[in-house]
């Protein structure tokens, strides 16, 4: 059976709670779709307003983050139960952003996916590679290490219901996109390794995202590769061009 495509915007730090409620009424009639699945995965402060706010259309709401714990003396965390209790039904787990900046490592995102599937929230994984470690040619072998490291002890029925995002750290925020030759590559390469772990069906079931400047004008090309399953997306989906994509 053919995979459903997949676009979710990552919106970073960006939006108060009042500018996100006219983002998501500026964006309404430009991302409806039948056929492709969309999410708008926004800042924590903005879930509340943003869930109701996308009541009665087709956009499911995302947290971009969340802590393992279900609650405690974790000051400043939000937790998996409380995201679903607001209504968020997937999570950015491993964005390359938390990697870097916030040290999150692959024995912590385990601990987050496992919460995350406990919970009932879809994870959307970020895995991809520094620049370095493209030109050294160590790619592939990085991205193993980070979908094996993440996904211990995750069952393949629940590896067939997550999304992975293929992220390369090079492409993020910074215009350039990877060839759709390379992206393909690479998510074609993370489900030869799903397979591996898991079993053919899994890997043919579980949503393979290209995130990196994919924009309105690239999202097609990207979008029409064998193992890329829609787009995690940025800057562009925080405007216009969001629709665009989403409509590929
Ligand atoms: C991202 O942050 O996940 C991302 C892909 O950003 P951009 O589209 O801006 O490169």
């Amino acid at each position: 059976m053919a995979r459903r495509k997949i676009v979710a915007g990552n919106w970073k730090m960006n939006m108060t709670p009042s500018e996100a409620v006219k983002l998501v009424e500026e964006l309404k009639p430009l991302v409806a779709s039948d056929t492709v699945d969309v999410v708008y995965c926004v800042p924590a402060i903005d879930i509340v307003p943003v869930v109701e706010a996308v009541k009665g259309s087709n956009v499911a709401v995302g947290a971009e983050n969340m802590y393992f714990e279900d609650k405690g003396a974790y000051t400043g965390e939000i937790s998996a139960p409380m995201l679903v209790d607001a209504g968020v039904k997937y999570v950015i787990l491993g964005h390359s952003e938390r990697r870097d900046y916030f040290k999150e490592d692959d024995v912590l995102l385990n601990k987050k996916v496992k919460k995350a599937f406990e919970a009932g929230l879809t994870p959307i994984l970020c895995c991809g590679e520094s620049l370095e470690q493209r030109e050294m040619g160590v790619t592939i072998d990085w991205i193993r290490l980070q979908i094996k490291s993440d996904l211990v002890g995750i069952t393949a029925e629940q590896v067939a219901s997550m999304v992975i995002a293929y992220e390369p750290i090079w492409a993020i925020g910074t215009g350039k996109t990877a060839t759709t030759e390379q992206a393909q590559e690479v998510c074609k390469g993370i489900r030869e390794c799903i397979a591996e772990m898991y079993d053919a069906a899994t890997a043919e079931s579980v949503r393979i995202q290209y995130g990196g400047s994919v924009n309105g004008a690239n999202a097609a090309e990207l979008f029409a590769q064998p193992d890329i399953d829609g787009g995690l997306v940025g800057g562009a989906s925080l405007k216009a061009d969001f629709g665009k994509i989403v409509n590929y």
